[in-house]
């Protein structure tokens, strides 16, 4: 690992300051940053800590849950609030990485992590745009169980890995940021990049900003998290799904739905949503809604399974929601 400075922001106004020198980066409970420099993949030359910013988790003026940057994962998931609230965050949190990881890993660095795409982890042996821009693509032709089937690029298909980033996708989450000229809210299904030509660039987040917190609009139904891989525990998915769903005589009247593990951002199922919206929960409608939302997906021979997959675990998810047993 290369030598770095290491400084520990003691406010928003300390870390914009210290960010702004080139080659610094912020670093929350490091438990992706760290590996990835002793990898030698991420090459920082100064690190800012800002474990020590905002960890509140409160109630916000319009009701929204409002969750600070610098909040454990393993507070968020305990949290009253949270439990009672917005459950499915709950259960996203709880289903990524173990106890120890979730302990020191905080919600600012949950959104910011990178790719577990073996090709981008190798960084002495895989060509990988992502982290060598122009060198090519080892997953198309390689090993892609665990990459992308809609939203890739012909220079990029990695996934992202966050489970929590996946509930908030589904429920109008923002990402308030603070920079030189001030602060700014950021939806979080428009906060992470899809590739195109440029998979080196992952989020929305200029240089120089730094996440404050996260803010997760209220949601009337119920909600729940479902994560299938393939083994029982710390693994990354195949695929997830968060759902949020309101009926009302029988029919759709809210409906939320994100996939994880199936795109390079948290997909937010617009289309399917829209085609379920009035309609009875039937096999039939989700097929349709599935059908209208994969419309575009460019799956290969190593993940096509992924999108019957995901319609299967959308299915269970609004049969557990809707409290039927179909
Ligand atoms: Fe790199 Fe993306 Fe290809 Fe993986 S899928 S090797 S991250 S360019």
């Amino acid at each position: 690992m290369n030598p770095v400075t290491y400084h520990r922001a003691a406010s928003v106004a300390q870390a914009l300051e210290s960010s702004a020198a080139p080659g610094h980066r912020l670093l929350g409970g490091g438990t992706n940053l760290v590996d990835l420099m002793r990898k030698g993949i991420e090459r920082p030359t100064g690190l800012i800590d800002v474990t020590q910013l905002s960890e509140t988790i409160a109630l916000a003026e319009d009701g929204s849950l409002l969750v600070g940057a610098a909040a454990r994962n393993s507070a968020v998931a305990a949290h009253p609030l949270v439990r009672s609230r917005t459950p499915m965050l709950a259960r996203a949190i709880l289903a990524g990485a173990s106890a120890q990881v979730r302990n020191m890993a905080t919600i600012g660095g949950n959104l910011m992590q990178r790719t577990r795409c073996l090709y981008f982890q190798d960084e002495a042996g895989s060509r990988c745009n992502k982290r060598d821009p122009g060198s090519g693509c080892d997953a198309y032709g390689g090993f892609n169980r665990y990459h992308a089937v809609i939203g890739g690029s012909p220079a990029c298909i990695a996934v992202h890995p966050s489970d929590m980033c996946v509930a908030l996708a589904a429920f109008d989450a923002r990402v308030r940021v603070a920079g030189a000229s001030g602060t700014r809210a950021i939806a979080l299904v428009d906060f992470h990049r899809l590739p195109g030509d440029r998979p080196d660039l992952e989020t929305l987040l200029e240089p120089g900003e730094v996440i404050e917190a996260v803010e997760i609009p209220a949601f009337a139904g119920p909600s729940a998290y479902r994560k299938v891989r393939d083994r029982a525990s710390y693994a990354f998915a195949l695929v997830s799904v968060a759902a949020g769903l309101v009926i009302e005589e029988g029919r759709v009247a809210d409906i939320r739905i994100a996939f994880g593990g199936i795109a390079p951002k948290p997909w937010r199922a617009f289309r399917a949503e829209a085609a379920l919206r009035g309609a009875a929960v039937t096999q039939a409608a989700i097929d349709a809604a599935m059908a209208a939302e994969f419309a575009d997906a460019a799956p290969l021979p190593g993940n096509a399974f992924k999108i019957d997959l995901a319609g299967r675990t959308l299915s269970a998810l609004l049969a557990e929601l809707s409290g039927s047993d179909r």
